[in-house]
């Protein structure tokens, strides 16, 4: 941070500061990961400094040769990682990416039918509190309360009595894997798009350890910064050339201006490192250290929602401890292990307090970590909660986890 240092040295504090929480702490948040120093290069290069409004080789701004290539590189790369005809890489957020798909194929008011927010689905999916349940008529599904699982007919039963122009699939916290061969076939029965927001399974699907949903749904969306392990940002697929047309005049001019070009070329790096051989290997240890965290926790007396997980994450049911999410967040805040209170299904707590926590592997793992040190991070966390109001206790696993962190080193 030579410059930055000399310039802003408050600034330059704050990224020191965040790289050591970082470094010497372990990260359990579902939605995180940490990027190569390659994608951070080029996050932080100088193509910040281009204005590329439009799209490769129909530009509105002069000189956009060079970022060009970085925004082909993206699209052709992303098209082989997921096997899809038609991206489009200029998202700036995941949240962009599904604005954009329902400004492309609905009309304010119509009815959008996406997972509840309690049940694991996204703000973006028809919540209240987001545009998509205030441009338009949301209605929701969720688990059911036996399986905590997504109930197919039940789904298809709410489509069928509010017939919904738009379907959306995939979830914020949801452990388990889903059939979108049959919401494609709850979709067509009802004459609705099917869409699919898989930004939290990007990474398993590009390396086939979730079904794929290109196949089944008229759009794919993604964030590019969770399992895939990209920059932050967004992408959006399709295979059918008209609504690749709708959905380009959509992103761009309909909800943003000049791409990130910094970030597009950030997200071509990631994706090359995402069609490579070691990132199956990762992406299948996310999942193996997933099920030893969800199964040591278990045994340590915590009910994992729907009893277990198959991808890369699990909700832990903290009521068997007489605990709230929001009382075990700060306690093992207080370790340097970082994890987010989460809400379970048909949880009595409110959103801001809950009954239960979200664990996920993508950064331990991509830190190198394997089941070993899963057990001992189930360990960890299992100390902190038994202990909560122990703050020696608390002191000794914030020893322990620096001592982990230090023998998996992240940047340094
Ligand atoms: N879709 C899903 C399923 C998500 O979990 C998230 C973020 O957590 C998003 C979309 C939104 O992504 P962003 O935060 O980039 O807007």
């Amino acid at each position: 941070l030579e410059y930055l240092r000399k310039e802003d040295p408050e600034i330059a504090d704050v990224i020191e500061r965040e790289e050591e929480r970082q470094e010497y702490g372990i990260e359990l948040i579902a939605s995180e990961n940490f990027v190569s120093k390659a994608v951070m290069e080029a996050a932080g290069s100088v193509l910040t400094n281009k204005y590329a409004e439009g799209y490769p080789d129909k530009r509105y701004y002069g000189g956009c040769q060079i970022v060009d290539i970085a925004e082909k590189l993206a699209i052709s790369r992303a098209k082989e990682l997921f096997d899809v005809e038609y991206v489009n890489v200029q998202p700036h957020s995941g949240s962009q990416a599904n604005m954009a798909v329902y400004i492309a194929l609905i009309n304010p008011g119509d009815t959008v039918m996406g997972m509840s927010l309690p049940h694991g689905g996204h703000l973006t999916h028809g919540s209240k509190v987001s545009f998509s349940g205030k441009i338009y008529n949301s209605v929701s599904y969720g688990v059911a309360a036996g399986t905590e699982t997504i109930d197919y007919e039940e789904v298809r039963k709410i489509a069928i009595e509010n017939k919904p122009k738009l379907i959306i699939a995939g979830a914020s916290a949801y452990p388990r894997i889903i059939d979108f061969k049959k919401f494609r076939e709850i979709a067509d029965e009802v004459g609705a798009y099917f869409v699919v927001d898989m930004a939290h399974i990007a990474g398993l699907v590009a390396t086939g350890l979730h079904p794929s949903p290109v196949p089944y749904a008229h759009v794919v969306t993604t964030t590019t910064h969770k399992t895939l392990r990209g920059p932050r940002g967004g992408m959006i697929m399709t295979n059918d050339e008209e609504i690749a047309k709708k959905i380009n005049k959509a992103i761009f001019p309909g909800i943003q201006g000049g791409p990130l070009m910094h970030i597009i070329a950030a997200k071509a790096v990631a994706f090359k490192e995402a069609l490579s051989d070691s990132f199956k290997e990762y992406q299948t240890q996310v999942v193996k250290n997933a099920k030893v965290l969800a199964d040591e926790l278990t045994k340590a007396g915590l009910r994992i929602v729907s009893g277990g997980t198959d991808n890369h994450l699990m909700l832990v049911d903290l009521t068997p401890k007489g605990l709230t999410g929001k009382a075990v967040e700060n306690a093992l805040v207080k370790a340097e292990i970082t994890v987010n209170k989460n809400g379970i299904p048909f949880d009595k707590e409110k959103p801001f307090v809950t009954s239960g926590i979200r664990i996920g592997t993508p950064s331990v793992t991509t830190r190198g970590m394997k089941e070993t040190e899963m057990v001992k991070i189930a360990e960890l966390i299992v100390k902190v909660i038994d202990n909560i109001d122990n703050e020696d206790i608390i002191k000794e696993v914030k020893n322990e986890v620096r001592k982990l962190a230090e023998r998996f080193p992240l940047y340094r």
